[in-house]
């Protein structure tokens, strides 16, 4: 994709041309140049204090700090695993794919490097079942980084060994839950486990685990090649480095953009940028982020800033919406999803989201009058604070803000 003004490409770089995807290219770019310098010149702590010391936080939702990530991992249990989580559900979320398909030698850069850190020396790429040609790239990247003595057996000459592997899922939203991902990977259903303990602690198998997103992973071997200073000039001191959105919807320019965080707005980045018209809101980071009116997007795009307006980055998926669908099919159809997504686990978002999806669905067939939106309201507010997992949660407060936002909006529409 062609690079738009005020763009800040670091991850991107290069994705407008095609076949970059190859080693051979990746090496002339500089690829694996982190990686070397690290193998022969740090320690792993070294490594975990840069990350550190960057500020950089996970790119998958949670905005956790990665550095700080590796750094609760054990030092003494062996064996220790590390797991990229590739298995991108969020709906109006597609940036990993993108980067799994064009840059799939910059994840195996990141994941080694990462693996170095913790001491791992078996890694798996959990990669969503949708993405064929992803899994394709990535099962020949895997094989000439090996053929290349960039994983393997001895990388580089050092006494560093590191195995990936690619597991693929079987189609479920949940198994993005790091939990739920961690039991799908050993044979089980993919139901989220009771947190702690934390898979820093006990992961796959019961043994430390650090699960980290395909965005974070790719910023690695930048910070460890430019350094983590180099890092945290770009973005906010809060929210260093740049972010990858994924905008779909009501624009006339979808597709995937990186910003520095915090230098764009949601407004810049949906109106000038993705050319948007007249538009009702947004989901800032898919459906799970509550939604903002459209006198709402003066904000920046960064963790701090959206969660002051009560929402969240999440993914960077940007979901535009206006008119053209009725607002009550978008609610509708929001609780729909996680409706079939709920894993069933617990009873507040097995019976809560199937309750929410009928009333809603009851109100679009007018069927009951809009004070089903009452009901609806107080069905998400058992289903708040109750849940194991995030799914339950983010489905109600998501709804529930919807619905208080663009009540007058839907009253108008049944
Ligand atoms: Fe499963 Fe929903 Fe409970 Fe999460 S909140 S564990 S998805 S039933």
């Amino acid at each position: 994709m062609k690079k738009v003004k005020k763009e800040k490409r670091r991850i991107l770089l290069d994705f407008c041309e095609e076949k970059k995807h190859n080693i051979e290219n990746y090496i002339k770019k500089g690829g694996f140049k982190a990686l070397k310098r690290i193998l022969k010149e740090l320690k792993p702590d070294e490594v975990i204090e840069e990350v550190k010391n960057s500020g950089l936080k996970g790119r998958g939702g949670a905005g956790f700090p990665t550095g700080l990530k590796w750094h609760f991992i054990p030092k003494k249990i062996k064996p220790k695993f590390l797991i990229c989580n590739a298995d991108e559900g969020e709906p109006g979320t597609f940036k990993d794919r993108e980067l799994l398909e064009k840059a799939p030698y910059l994840l195996i850069e990141g994941m080694t490097i990462a693996s170095y850190a913790i001491g791992a020396e078996k890694a798996f790429i959990y990669l969503r079942k949708e993405y064929p040609l992803a899994k394709e790239r990535l099962l020949n990247a895997i094989k000439d980084s090996i053929k290349h003595n960039f994983l393997g057996n001895r990388i580089l000459g050092t006494k560093f060994s590191l195995d990936i592997k690619l597991f693929v899922g079987a189609g479920a939203y949940i198994c993005g839950e790091e939990t739920a991902l961690l039991e799908s990977m050993e044979g089980k259903k993919g139901l989220p486990r009771l947190k702690p303990p934390y898979p820093a602690v006990s992961g796959f198998l019961g043994y430390p685990t650090a699960v980290n997103n395909v965005e974070t992973l790719c910023n690695v071997p930048l910070i460890m090649e430019k350094g983590a200073e180099w890092f945290r000039s770009f973005g906010t001191e809060k929210s260093p480095g740049t972010k990858i959105f994924s905008v779909s919807g009501a624009v006339k320019r979808p597709g995937i953009y990186e910003f520095e965080m915090g230098k764009i707005t949601l407004s810049e980045l949906v109106y000038e940028v993705c050319g948007a018209e007249k538009i009702e809101g947004v989901f800032p980071g898919g459906i799970s982020t509550p939604p903002l009116k459209h006198g709402e997007l003066d904000v920046s795009c960064d963790f701090e800033s959206l969660f002051q307006k009560g929402t969240f980055l999440g993914s960077g998926g940007v979901i535009v919406f206006d008119r053209e669908i009725p607002l009550i099919k978008i609610l509708r159809k929001t609780a729909e999803f996680f409706k079939n997504e709920s894993c069933g686990k617990c009873t507040p978002c097995r019976e809560g989201t199937l309750w929410l999806w009928q009333i809603l669905k009851e109100v679009e067939e007018r069927k009951i009058s809009k004070e089903g939106l009452d009901l609806a309201i107080e069905v998400c507010e058992k289903i708040k604070g109750k849940c194991l997992c995030p799914l339950g949660e983010t489905c109600a407060i998501s709804c529930e803000v919807f619905i208080r936002k663009f009540r007058e909006e839907i009253e108008g529409e049944i």
